[in-house]
This record gives structure tokens, C-alpha cells and sequence, in this order.
């Protein structure tokens, strides 16, 4: 891959869930995406996936999981390669494989490893593990050149994205702080943690005029 298209950016999808009947979005298909950004410093990842041997969540939500050391076997990454990770959020389908990183610095906004500790936010020992090395972000933050943390509260209170200077152009992954393209031109949310938040939110991401947008749950990308 030539030097100059870096940073590169890469979807990985590592599952596809069955919503519940009380989700709002029930019915719909979700898949579940976390992203490669291979840049000159380093390798980032931005979110982990669903976990696996939980009863209740494969009760629940059926999950059809790829596996992430899979996903990065699969482009020549073995996990231990990883240099940071990112997670826009804590809840189970976005810090699932957060355990095979121990050692590495996992960056999350304060506010949402706060927000974590909440009963049934999250699944617990899939943050908490051994060696987990968290580190806590107040507002944004410059992670590598060209790679930095945006918060965008609103689906969760400390959800933040990650936007990428790149030969490529001005890349936002927006995670979850936008659900999918269509919201992002515009469509109204619904039941998020707090709608008001999540709507300013998307007004920044769409203010920031970016040239592409990658999502956690659509495999639509959008571009400009
Ligand atoms: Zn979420």
C-alpha cells in the first residue's frame, strides 16, 4: 500500500445480531462493525465486537460472531500487533474483545467508563480484565497525527467518534453517535439516551464536512 494513502481506513465486520422485540429498531437487521486505521505510528482499532459466552446476550440478541484475531489473521494482523484501541462506547457490541488487549492502551472518554459502571450498561468483565489499560479522555483529544477523538454524547453519555485526516480526505467514524447514512442526511433519531445531545452531536459531526462517514451498524458508507 503505497505511503501516500495513509491513513487507511478498513471496516471489519465482526457480527450481525437480532435485535430484541422491546428494541426500538426491532426487525431491522444490525450488523456490527469496528475499524481498522492503519497509520505510520501504528495500528488502531476502533471498537472490539461482540464477546462471546455470555448466556444472556446469545439469548438475547443471537449474535453471529466473526472473530476479531480472525478478521485481523485474515489481513496478515496478529492481535499482538495492535498498538491502540479506540472505543466510541462501553456497551457489549462495541468492547466485546476489549480482553485481547491487555497491555494496550484502550482510549475512552472518562465520562463513559464512568457511565459503565451503571447495572446493565455493559457486561462487565469484558471491560474489566486483567492488564486492562484504559485510558480516560476529557473532551477531545489527539490520539496519533491526524487521528483524533471527537465526543459526541447523545447515544451514550461519553460516545465519542474519531475523525481522520487522510490523504484520502477529511474521514469521520462516527460509531454510533449517528446510526446510519440516512440519519446522517438528516432523519430524525429515536430513544436515544438523550435525543437533544445525540441531535447536536450529528450537527458537529456534519459540520466538521466530512468526505466519508463509516458507521458501527450500517455497512452503507457515506460520502460527500
Ligand atoms: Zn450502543
Amino acid at each position: 500500500m503505497p505511503s501516500e494513502r495513509l491513513p487507511h481506513i478498513e471496516p471489519l465486520h465482526l457480527a450481525d445480531v437480532t435485535l430484541p422485540d422491546a428494541h426500538p429498531r426491532a426487525g431491522q437487521p444490525c450488523p456490527i462493525f469496528a475499524f481498522l486505521i492503519r497509520h505510520p505510528a501504528g495500528l488502531v482499532l476502533v471498537d472490539t465486537g461482540v464477546g462471546d459466552g455470555h448466556a444472556g446476550i446469545d439469548k438475547l440478541y443471537a449474535p453471529q460472531r466473526r472473530p476479531l484475531t480472525d478478521e485481523l489473521a485474515a489481513r496478515g494482523i496478529a492481535v499482538s500487533e495492535v498498538t491502540a484501541v479506540i472505543n466510541t462506547h462501553l456497551h457489549f457490541d462495541h468492547c466485546g474483545e476489549n480482553r485481547l488487549f491487555p497491555d494496550t492502551p484502550i482510549h475512552v472518554q472518562r465520562v463513559e467508563h464512568e457511565a459503565a459502571r451503571e447495572p446493565l450498561y455493559t457486561i462487565p468483565e469484558w471491560i474489566d480484565f486483567q492488564g486492562a489499560q484504559y485510558e480516560l479522555h476529557e473532551g477531545e483529544a489527539e490520539l496519533l497525527p491526524g487521528i483524533r477523538l471527537v465526543p459526541t454524547p447523545g447515544h451514550t453519555p461519553g460516545h465519542q467518534s474519531v475523525l481522520i485526516e487522510s490523504s484520502e480526505g477529511r474521514i469521520v467514524i462516527a460509531g454510533q453517535a449517528v446510526y446510519d447514512a440516512a440519519e446522517f442526511e438528516g432523519a430524525a433519531p429515536t430513544g436515544e439516551w438523550d435525543d437533544e445531545l445525540y441531535a447536536s452531536s450529528a450537527a458537529s459531526l456534519r459540520d466538521l464536512k466530512p468526505d466519508r462517514v463509516y458507521f458501527s451498524h450500517d455497512a452503507v458508507v457515506w460520502e460527500r
